[in-house]
C-alpha cells in the first residue's frame, strides 16, 4: 500500500468525504516534515507510512469532536499536532497553534503558507502567558504535559460552554484521576476517558474530554514554575485551627 492509499483509506473511515486537495495537503505536509526533520528536531517518526498513521490519522480521529467548533487552540503543537491535520480537515473552523519553541512555529508557518491554509495561525508563545482569556470554543493538545499541568495551561483559555480534548496514551487513568480536583478548581467537569484504535492501524490511544462549565479563577494560570511544582488547590475543605 502507498502512503496516499493508506491516508485515503483511513480518512474515509473518519470523514464523510475526502477531497483530493485534502490528501495532497497531507502528503505535502509529510514531505516538508520529513525534510525539515533532517536538520531540526521535529518528530521521532521518520518513516513516511508512520507519519500517516502515528501523526495524521491519530490526529484526524478527533476531527468529528471539533468540526462544528468556531475557534480552536492547540497548546504545545510542536510540529503541528494535532492542530494542523485538524485545520486541513475542518476548513470552517479557525485554529490557533501555539508553541514555546520559535523554530517549530517558523516551520509551521512555512507549511501553512505552502498549503495556502486560510483557517490557521501559528504563534510563538507560552500558553500560560497568552492574554486571550476564555476566548476559544475548544482546546486540544497532545503529548505536552501531565494532565493537571496541562489543564492549568489550557482551561483558562476556553470559554464557559467550551471543551478541552487532551490526547493521551491508552493507560492514562491514574494521571487523569490525579488531575480531577485541579480540573474542577479550574472550571472543568470530571474528565471522561475514551479509548480508540487509530484507523488502519493497531495503535490504541485515549482522548480525555473535559467540558468548561465555570469561569477559571483569575489567579490561574500561575507562572510555569508554580504550575509544575503543584496543582491548583481548593482551600474550601480545609478546617481552620481552633484556638
Ligand atoms: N503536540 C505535539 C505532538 O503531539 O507531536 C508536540 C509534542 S512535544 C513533546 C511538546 C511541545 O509542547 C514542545 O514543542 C514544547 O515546546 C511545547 N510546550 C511545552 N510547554 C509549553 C507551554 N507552556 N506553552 C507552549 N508550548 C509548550
Amino acid at each position: 500500500m502507498t502512503e496516499r492509499e493508506l491516508l485515503i483509506k483511513g480518512l474515509e473511515q473518519i470523514c464523510p468525504k475526502v477531497y483530493p486537495q485534502t490528501v495532497d495537503n497531507f502528503l505535502k505536509f509529510s514531505d516538508m516534515l520529513l525534510e525539515k526533520n533532517k536538520v531540526m528536531n521535529l518528530t521521532a517518526v521518520t518513516e513516511p507510512m508512520e507519519v500517516i498513521s502515528r501523526h495524521f490519522l491519530d490526529c484526524a480521529m478527533i476531527a468529528p469532536d471539533i468540526i462544528s467548533e468556531e475557534k480552536v487552540i492547540d497548546i504545545g503543537t510542536g510540529a503541528g499536532f494535532p492542530g494542523l491535520p485538524l485545520a486541513i480537515l475542518c476548513e470552517d473552523t479557525q485554529f490557533v497553534l501555539i508553541d514555546a519553541l520559535r523554530k517549530r512555529i517558523d516551520f509551521l508557518n512555512e507549511v501553512i503558507s505552502e498549503l495556502g491554509l486560510k483557517n490557521v495561525t501559528a504563534i510563538h508563545a507560552r500558553a500560560e502567558e497568552l492574554k486571550e482569556r476564555q476566548s476559544f470554543s475548544a482546546a486540544v493538545s497532545r503529548a505536552v504535559a501531565d494532565l493537571s499541568v496541562l489543564s492549568e495551561l489550557t482551561l483558562p483559555l476556553v470559554k464557559v460552554g467550551g471543551k478541552f480534548i487532551a490526547m493521551k496514551a491508552q493507560d492514562c487513568k491514574d494521571e487523569v484521576s490525579k488531575a480531577t480536583k485541579a480540573i474542577e478548581i479550574l472550571g472543568g467537569t470530571k474528565p471522561v476517558i475514551k479509548t480508540y484504535t487509530v484507523v488502519q492501524s493497531d495503535i490504541v490511544r485515549a482522548k480525555v474530554e473535559i467540558q468548561k462549565i465555570k469561569d477559571t479563577p483569575s489567579k490561574y494560570p500561575r507562572r510555569f514554575a508554580k504550575i509544575s511544582a503543584s496543582p491548583p488547590v481548593s482551600y474550601t475543605h480545609l478546617t481552620l485551627p481552633t484556638t
